[in-house]
């Protein structure tokens, strides 16, 4: 009880008082689901691995998306975690492909460029399929240098980019906006260059 305890209190947002009483609740009352969950943890670390594309969470080398021949590959939309891209995909309005970055770069956090997949992003522009990117980094601080960085890098391939508007709140995390705040972001994009 005490490792599951201490494992538990190693989640983000989750402190020793709520590991107890989860632990606690899948051990004494809810065996099944305990179980189940075991399950379903290993198999997704043993089997989830990034998308050699745009690397996002896949099973296979290329993910749903990237594998799916109706979306638009001339578009791109750069996020920073995997959560962001399934906030973006509950709209259901974006046709395009994404790219995650797996980060932001945060300089105070001492967090440069290369702590994200950027270089990867810069190679895969260079192939010359990627007519337009859409930043969609959180309007925080660290959200909107990314943007920028991004922005000034694609600008020197030749590539335009815009970001979207601010209608989120600011300091607003992308994963936790809301359906339709999303989808106006989406359509009153601003153009960074
Ligand atoms: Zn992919």
């Amino acid at each position: 009880m005490q490792k599951l305890i201490r494992e538990f209190s190693r989640l983000p947002s989750l402190g020793e008082k709520s590991a107890t009483r989860l632990a606690y609740y899948l051990v004494n009352n809810h065996r099944e689901l305990a179980l189940s969950l075991a399950t379903a943890l290993r198999d997704a670390a043993e089997h989830v691995k990034l998308c050699k594309q745009c690397y996002y969470l896949s099973e296979d080398d290329l993910c749903v998306i990237c594998r799916n021949p109706g979306r638009d590959s001339s578009i791109l939309c750069v996020v920073e975690k995997p959560a962001d891209l399934m906030a973006i995909e509950r709209v259901g309005e974006y046709r395009g492909l994404y790219h995650v970055l797996h980060g932001l770069w945060a300089p105070l956090r001492g967090q440069g460029p290369e702590s994200m997949k950027l270089a990867e992003l810069v190679a895969r522009v260079k192939t010359g399929a990627v007519r337009e990117v859409i930043v969609a980094t959180g309007s925080t601080v660290e959200g909107d240098a990314t943007a920028l960085y991004v922005a000034r890098l694609l600008g020197e391939m030749g590539v335009k980019s815009s970001r979207l508007a601010q209608g989120m709140p600011k300091g607003g995390e992308l994963e936790y906006a809301d359906e339709v705040t999303l989808s106006r972001a989406f359509s009153g994009r601003t153009v960074l260059g």
